[in-house]
């Protein structure tokens, strides 16, 4: 949600602070279903370009841009692009079956798949493999072991067997990949999405800063700015991490792909150091990737599925995220429904659970230890006088949303309101963990005043509450937030 202020409207807020973001797929692309889903709360859209035509992404957009629209919110949408992600080729029959210590070959040669010779799209592979390599198939289900490797050709064995499809993923973990993250096709597939005004890219399979640098350098090219999430599922990714936040405005921990690229176990390690790396960087984080699996098919999710949701909230995470639930699953508005429970029931005892303070404690410790500077000191006392006062609201003009997201990291128990007139920015803070984006001119310096008469006549404040006010207001120059005012409502 967020919304452009009309003093006779009033103003609503979610539910919820964490952000829910959902994959739209065939289960979803009605405008009726979407309706639902943002009822629901779906904070934003996210459209896999790996799948579905370009008409379909066009129809798509319309339909979320429409669905918001008669609801009066901001419904972002956020365009993954599929970046080199190696698949099977074409198989003759499918399911096709390999089984566990029979040998098969990989190829790189144009033919239809059989139980011994399967195609591959990476022109490259023989190349990134050598004896003793590991090859995993379809999300790691199935794993091959390299023997031979030639010209075109690479010899394997069955370790562990399964039913392969066509289409499928290919996964070469830690090996060298002569492919650019950000292909030709993505490019050309970004450049559809500008043309349709979309401003948020995730880029996949990210390794180096430099692979995002190429991505808003295409879209510089074209006269647009662009924000761009890194997907986080290789482990030269999480190697480069520093460089790739530096110049990244978010990122993602896909655990899909990172649950193959890297030993599965080190998982829950990576996200939640990816989650402190981000909330000290003022990146919003998304968590992705199975969180409800199983309502792809289920009205409910298994415990397990609640907890990790839950402790994804817990560790920082701003966003939550769905993929096959929400696309393709049996109960897409259900999954939002499931997800925006969860993250209610949490949040209303966030400041109760110990690990979590002891983890806000931490990045507060920090900030502070590493040469503070004059925004991250106003950041933390705004959130030492929301807890000191239970001030209910941040007010705060943001020139281009920093001020919002180094509030936001700290996980304040009040809203931030992030006053800006840039349709872009409002979008893009509606990645942060309770910010709540108005479009408005903050031009005057009464910008507030008519925001707290909004609040007033929307009964989300009563006389004698306390709000923060927070803006650069003296230095005058972007993104320097510099004062920190407390206003009693009268
Ligand atoms: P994908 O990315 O759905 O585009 O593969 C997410 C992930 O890998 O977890
Ligand atoms: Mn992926």
């Amino acid at each position: 949600m967020g919304s452009r202020v009309s003093i006779a409207m009033k103003m609503q807020l979610p539910l919820h602070k964490t952000k829910i973001i959902c994959t739209i797929g065939p289960a979803s692309q009605s405008e009726t279903v979407l309706s639902d889903m943002m009822r629901g709360g779906m904070t934003i859209a996210r459209i896999n370009f790996s799948h579905g035509t370009l008409e379909e992404h066009r129809q798509t957009i319309a339909a979320v841009r429409s669905a918001a629209t008669k609801q009066d919110r901001r419904c972002p949408i956020l365009v993954d692009l599929p970046g080199p992600k190696m698949r099977i080729g074409k198989l003759e029959t499918e399911p096709l079956l390999l089984t566990k210590g029979t040998e098969v070959t990989l190829t790189t040669r144009d033919v239809l798949g059989t139980p011994t010779l399967i195609p591959v799209t990476y022109q490259r592979l023989p190349e990134s493999v050598s004896p003793g390599s590991v090859i995993y198939l379809n999300d790691g289900f199935i794993a091959l072991k390299v023997i031979t490797v030639l010209q075109d050709d690479v010899l394997c064995t069955v370790t562990v067997g399964g039913p392969l499809l066509s289409g499928k993923g290919l996964n070469l973990p830690g090996a060298k990949i002569f492919m650019a993250p950000v292909t030709d096709h993505d490019l050309e597939l970004m450049d559809f999405a500008l043309g349709e005004g979309v401003t948020t890219f995730g880029i996949s399979f990210v390794e180096t800063a430099e692979d995002i640098l190429r991505a808003k350098m295409f879209a510089r090219e074209k006269g647009k700015k662009i924000y761009v999430v890194a997907k986080i599922e290789r482990a030269a990714a999480v190697e480069n991490i520093d460089e790739i936040l530096e110049v990244s405005d978010a990122i993602m921990v896909a655990r899909g792909d990172l649950g193959v690229e890297i030993p599965i176990e080190e998982v829950p390690i990576v996200q939640k150091q990816l989650i402190r790396k981000a909330n000290l960087s003022c990146r919003p984080i998304i968590t992705a990737t199975q969180m409800l699996e199983s309502m792809i098919d289920n009205t409910r999710p298994t415990r397990a599925e609640a907890t990790d949701v839950a402790n994804a909230i817990l560790d920082g995470t701003d966003a939550v995220m769905m993929s096959e639930e929400t696309a393709i699953g049996r109960y897409p508005v259900e999954a939002v429904e499931v997800m925006a429970r969860i993250a209610i029931a949490l949040e209303r005892q966030r400041h109760t659970i110990r690990s979590s303070i002891f983890l806000q404690e931490q990045l507060k410790g920090e900030l502070i230890n590493r040469q503070i500077n004059v925004p991250d000191t106003i950041s933390l006392n705004v959130s030492e006088a929301v807890r000191a006062l239970s001030c209910p609201f941040i007010l705060t003009a943001t020139s281009g949303g920093m001020t919002a997201r180094r509030v936001s990291r700290l996980k304040p128990d009040g809203w931030i309101i992030a006053c800006n007139n840039d349709e872009r920015i409002c979008d893009f803070l509606l990645f942060s963990y309770g910010v709540f984006p108005m479009l408005m001119d903050t031009g005057t310096r009464e910008w507030y005043r008519r925001l707290i008469s909004l609040l007033k006549s929307s009964e989300l404040v009563r006389r004698g509450d306390r709000v923060i006010l927070t803006e650069g207001k003296f230095s005058g120059t972007a993104g320097g937030t510099d004062s920190l005012g407390i206003i009693t409502i009268q």
